[in-house]
């Protein structure tokens, strides 16, 4: 399909996503894309249930809602969300507009904001043949709606917080929760480790270290059974309806890094008073953009949207005097 907006926003995490409230407050409309299924970036993909606390006017958000509450801000504004699929090719035209391709798609846009954070996201997975069999309906990588866990024989695998934490909260709801991790110790906060260690005496969790993840079996997408493997290889099989595995992300900034950007490792320079990287018409902010004295912070990449929609302006509408308006004082659709 091709699409043609005022300003491609590269990424819908929460900067990317109040980007596109910024952008229509001036007047702008956005394509926002995403190689994630759903928005909200690493707050949906890396910790949806847990509380933050440095969201101004919020003393404690759950990132998830937090996510929705900005998705409801840009609503307004009719933002059209092309999820699923990495932005692989970047082209800026004479005209000084820019073609973006995601998958089957084309963007044409005036202005581009990049909101890319740490990179695209995918979860690391262990090396079974068939996990994908299953991947949506009994194999996870992170927890949206605990619900989901309700009753179910929970098999969790990995060593760190994420596994520890959510083995701890789980075990309440869960039928039974199996723990499985490659090493006797868990890198994890110890407080939370000994209450793993105190539901594995006293309630309805088992440890298996050092195991392994070694076969996957079930009916469709349903998992039935879930073998392990110790160091010395003997398996043990066991009953299981849903899994869990925690083995971190890797993201990759993919082929933002052949756009010519100038660029860190991991991250984009940009002129920290109008977010301008070194490509005239193309912004960063959040995560991705680099500045002296940078705070990676949720808040901090909310303020620069706001000053890269003003640069944008300036790039895409020269002759149009900037102002600052309050919403206040001007309201937005529907509200
Ligand atoms: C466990 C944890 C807890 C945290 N707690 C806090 C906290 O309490 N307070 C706080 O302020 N911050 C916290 N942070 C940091 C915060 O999550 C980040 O600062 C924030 O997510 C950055 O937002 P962003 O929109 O810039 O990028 P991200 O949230 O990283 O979103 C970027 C999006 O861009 C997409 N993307 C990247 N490249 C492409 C491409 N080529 N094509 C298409 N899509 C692409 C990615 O898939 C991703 O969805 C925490 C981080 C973690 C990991």
């Amino acid at each position: 399909m091709e699409y043609t907006t005022d300003i491609a926003v590269i990424g819908a995490g929460p900067v990317g996503l109040f980007t596109v409230f910024e952008a229509g407050m001036a007047g702008y409309n956005c394509v926002v894309i995403d190689s994630l299924e759903e928005i909200g970036g690493q707050l949906s993909a890396l910790y949806p249930e847990k509380p933050i606390y440095d969201i101004p006017g919020h003393a404690k958000i759950l990132a998830a809602d937090l996510v929705k509450q900005l998705e409801d801000q840009a609503a307004p504004f009719k933002p059209t969300y092309l999820l699923g699929k990495a932005v692989d090719n970047f082209h800026k035209n004479d005209d000084g507009t820019f073609t973006l391709k995601s998958g089957e798609n084309t963007v044409h846009a005036r202005g581009i904001c990049l909101a890319a954070g740490g990179g695209m996201f995918a979860p690391r997975k262990p090396p079974l043949d068939n996990i994908e069999q299953f991947e949506g309906q009994s194999v996870f990588y992170a927890v949206r709606g605990k619900e989901r866990f309700k009753d179910e024989t929970l098999v969790i695998a990995g060593g760190g917080d994420s596994a520890a934490d959510w083995a701890v909260e789980l075990a309440p709801l869960a039928k039974h929760v199996h723990v499985i991790h490659r090493r006797a110790q868990f890198r994890a906060a110890e407080e939370t480790v000994q209450q793993l260690h105190h539901l594995a005496e006293h309630g309805n969790v088992t440890i298996h270290t050092p195991c392994q993840l070694k076969a996957l079996t079930g009916t469709g997408k349903q998992l039935e059974k879930v073998t392990i493997a110790d160091l010395e290889g003997q398996e043990t099989t066991f009953d299981a309806s849903k899994l869990l595995c925690f083995f971190g992300i890797s993201p990759s900034l993919g082929p933002i890094t052949g756009w010519g950007l100038d660029m860190n490792k991991k991250t984009v320079n940009v002129d920290p008073t109008t977010m301008k990287t070194n490509i005239d018409g193309v912004t960063a902010v959040g995560d991705i953009a680099e500045y002296g004295h940078k705070l990676h912070l949720i808040l901090t990449g909310f303020a620069e949207s706001a000053l890269a929609i003003k640069t944008l302006q300036g790039y895409m509408d020269p002759d149009k005097k900037f102002k600052v308006v309050y919403s206040t004082s001007k309201g937005v659709p529907n509200s």
